[in-house]
């Protein structure tokens, strides 16, 4: 991977492949590592991010902010103030407890540490966020993915024979899905909560852009906890996830926590984020209007297939083409979107777009109409 160093080459490194072999777990060493492309030039719409800056002044008060921060010192170690500001900003019920993550994949990591054993079953639909599955195996876990159905809604009949198959210690729902876009049948989610003997995680990475939580059913199931980040509303560089629940269950999940696990800077740059947060809430109102013309505009092309999002990207399909061509022509004309659909199964040939600024998403539009222009 780190080609920073190509005197490497030359003889001086160990060969230590048979070492690796002998070492590494043999799941591990069958990953395939998380890949992210380096975007270079090209307009980014593949990673969900909020495509806009913070006004001017604002980030002038932000810089005077941060200057005077004690680098020199360790974090507060509870993240007490951001827990005060999270809770204030986000309407976080009284009664529950924070525990905070560098991002929410690594509170994914923290839960699924404080429940493995090699014989319990982490759950998840299929498709949905690969680092359930990945941090499933990470820490030696078994995984079953349950395949939803062909409008990517929950399959309840094979929801439920699983859990009772397997007994989860752990199941994983996102709310909205990633990378499918749509927000579960909450009758269904019910059902799983009630049917299912262990712990049950409701990420809401998406939530800025739902208009819908499972935050108020905190207080009716013991095995819920609810997890967010402040990565999709535009603070994805800062890397704040949390987690919502008793604090029965937070307690010990926190002992999984390296020490401060939020530095200093994320600390005092996501309060004041929070202080300020009508400035990121007018921007993902914005990206939900924009949104709704771009599948509009996706819709009105010929005989694609658009799937409805209540997150901040859109799932599509162009019949016809594979995706892996639609992907790689769009790359030259300077647009990386994600290309989801080189496996066999729901998401066959689908890609996936981030909505991006109103010219961002023009260009990309513009863009697949040349392409696929008969
Ligand atoms: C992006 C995403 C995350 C990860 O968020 P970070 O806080 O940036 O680690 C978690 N869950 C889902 C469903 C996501 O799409």
């Amino acid at each position: 991977m780190n080609n920073d160093n190509p005197s490497s080459d030359a003889g001086n490194v160990p060969d230590c492949s048979a070492l690796v072999a002998q070492w590494i777990r043999p799941e591990v060493r069958a990953i395939n590592a998380y890949h992210v492309p380096n975007p270079g030039e090209l307009i980014k719409l593949d990673a969900m991010e909020n495509p806009y800056s913070w006004p001017e002044a604002l980030r002038d008060s932000w810089l005077a902010q941060i200057s005077s921060t004690a680098i020199n010192r360790y974090p507060d170690p509870g993240a007490d103030e951001l827990k005060s500001a999270l809770r204030k900003a986000l309407a976080i019920p009284d009664d529950c407890s924070i525990l905070l993550g560098n991002g929410s994949d690594e509170l994914i990591q923290m839960i699924a540490m404080a429940i493995a054993t090699p014989e319990r079953v982490v759950l998840a639909p299929e498709p949905s966020f690969v680092m359930y599955r990945m941090i499933a195996l990470m820490v030696g876990m078994r995984y079953e993915g349950v395949p939803l159905n062909a409008s990517f809604e929950l399959d309840s009949d094979a929801m439920l024979a699983a859990i009772k198959e397997h007994e989860p210690a752990l199941i994983f729902l996102a709310y909205p899905n990633n990378p499918t876009g749509n927000l579960f049948d909450k009758d269904a989610i019910a059902a799983i909560l009630k049917a299912s003997p262990g712990l049950v995680v409701v990420d809401e990475a998406y939530f800025p852009f739902a208009g819908s939580t499972l935050m108020d059913w905190l207080q009716q199931y013991p095995n819920l906890l609810v997890m967010r980040t402040v990565s999709k509303m535009g603070l994805a560089g800062l890397r704040l996830g949390y987690l919502v629940g008793s604090e029965q269950w937070l307690q010990h999940i926190d002992k999984m926590r390296l020490p401060y696990n939020i530095n200093v800077l994320t600390q005092e740059s996501a309060r004041f984020a929070l202080e300020n947060i009508a400035v990121f809430d007018a921007q993902t109102r914005q990206i939900c209007e924009d949104r709704e013309t771009l599948f509009q505009q996706l819709c009105a092309l010929d005989n694609l297939e658009v799937f409805p999002s209540q997150a901040n990207f859109i799932l599509f399909r162009v019949p016809g083409w594979a995706s892996q061509d639609i992907f790689e022509q769009l790359k030259q004309r300077c647009v990386l979107i994600k290309n989801l659909g080189n496996q066999p199964g729901l998401l066959k040939d689908c890609l996936r777009v981030t909505v991006g600024t109103q010219q961002e998403n023009a260009q990309f539009l513009q863009a697949l109409r040349d392409i696929i222009k008969p």
